[in-house]
């Protein structure tokens, strides 16, 4: 397809299908299941959806890479149209998305264009450490645990085993708990496949601040701090991470923390592409917008999801970049676009709290809902009804449009 042709005063182009982009794409055509004038289409650099939640399972090899990637032909109805492409910049002023595959003009566009690992610039880290960000990222986690364990099991020199055998992940977020669970539950099974003892390998999570899973409740924290601590992982907080060398993190205070595979889950920030295009920058380079998530000054386009930068007036802060906001978000576009084609007034977007389920281990998990805090195997089962949810509702999405397949 000549994408340059498809670009028209009307169109509606969501850059990005991911959890956000996605689902204005999936709510838009059910929305408007009766209405064949609408001119929808969909850009991303892959032809899947990947349920980026489910990566920690990825990289600790209890999940295959193809099982968190979506074939986006199996979600969208035919009347979207998809073009898989990488997008380069844009053209603000002629209203066109430039891609590799040539521009796509728009007559609204709707960035969801996600986030990527934020390095902070620490010397060493994007070269030396891994992240876990895609499905292949995941992939590559899992890849390089095993052939470190493999390595570590024909190693001689003990200093060198225990070193080869331990895996650092850094950043005590969400995405580092997750993964510094599941890895821990995982190796000792490894390592005595590779003929390694099961408890030759190990653990840490490095965090700079005073505790893991900042901003949550106490009890939480203990709780999963407990559960990371049964299953062996080392948690160390109050360490700053300085640089990344071959051997391991240097931290602030000149020490080294060794190990044979170093994963970054740190922090995100916005896409490159998105800091550089003369959009308004807010925290972390995500896009500046207004209470119906348009961008400031241009309100042909929305943003969801991480990329948009939006103060939840209840606490003061900006949101955090979660799937469970980027879904709001997308539903609040889809609406509000569904409003401008019908000249209706905009929704302004209101942020209503699910509340926090993180998994710890392959069994465990702790939860905070409505201000009741749990743990254990519940919040486990809670996190996994949450992914599968997840996943039926973008099939049955699908299903609501009678000119789908
Ligand atoms: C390991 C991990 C675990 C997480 N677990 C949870 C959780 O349990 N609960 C929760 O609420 N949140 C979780 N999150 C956060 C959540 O995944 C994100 O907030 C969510 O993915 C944001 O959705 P999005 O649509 O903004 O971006 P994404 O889902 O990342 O989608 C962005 C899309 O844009 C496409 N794209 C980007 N740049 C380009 C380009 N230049 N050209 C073409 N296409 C492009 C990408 O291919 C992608 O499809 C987790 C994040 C990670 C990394």
């Amino acid at each position: 397809m000549n994408v340059s042709t498809v670009g028209s005063g009307g169109q509606i182009v969501i850059a990005g299908a991911g959890y956000a982009g996605l689902h204005v794409a999936l709510r838009l055509t059910a929305r408007l299941r009766n209405d064949s004038k609408l001119d929808l289409t969909l850009v991303d650099r892959h032809d899947y959806h990947q349920a980026i939640t489910e990566l920690p399972r990825v990289a600790g090899g209890t999940r295959a890479a193809d099982a968190v990637r979506i074939p986006l032909q199996d979600l969208l109805a035919t009347r979207v149209r998809f073009v898989q492409t990488e997008i380069n910049g844009f053209d603000l002023p002629g209203w066109r998305l430039l891609t590799e595959a040539g521009a796509i003009g728009w007559g609204r566009l709707v960035l969801a264009l996600g986030s990527r690992p934020n390095d902070f610039a620490i010397p060493g880290l994007a070269e030396r450490a891994l992240s876990v960000y895609s499905a292949s990222d995941a992939e590559q986690v899992w890849a390089a645990v095993s052939k470190a364990l493999a390595a570590a099991a024909v190693a001689t020199d003990p200093g060198r085993q225990r070193r080869l055998a331990t895996v650092v992940v850094g950043g005590g977020g969400a995405t580092g708990v997750e993964l510094a669970g599941e890895l821990a539950e995982i190796l000792p099974k490894v390592a005595s496949g590779h003929g390694l003892a099961p408890d030759r390998p190990a653990v840490l999570l490095v965090e700079a601040g005073p505790t893991i899973l900042a901003g949550s409740s106490p009890q939480l924290i203990d709780n999963a701090t407990r559960i990371l601590s049964d299953l062996g992982v080392q948690v160390r907080t109050n360490a700053m991470v300085a640089a990344a060398a071959e051997e391991g993190f240097r931290l602030k205070g000149g020490q080294l923390v060794e190990g044979g595979v170093f994963v970054w889950a740190g922090g995100v920030r916005a896409p490159d592409l998105v800091v550089g295009s003369g959009l308004p920058i807010g925290h972390n380079g995500r896009v500046k917008v207004d209470r119906y998530l348009r961008v400031l000054d241009h309100p042909e386009i929305y943003v969801a999801g991480d990329l948009a930068s939006i103060v939840d007036p209840r606490t003061g802060h900006v949101l955090p970049p979660l799937a469970q906001v980027a879904l709001e978000e997308g539903e609040t576009v889809a609406r509000n676009l569904h409003a401008e084609l019908e000249g209706r007034p905009l929704e302004v977007f209101t942020f209503h709290d699910k509340g926090f389920v993180v998994s710890v281990g392959t069994r465990r998990g702790v939860a905070d809902i409505a201000g009741i805090t749990s743990s254990g195997r519940l919040a486990h089962l809670l996190k996994d009804a949450i992914e599968w949810e997840y996943r039926q509702s973008v099939r049955h999405l699908r299903g609501w449009d009678p000119l789908a397949r």
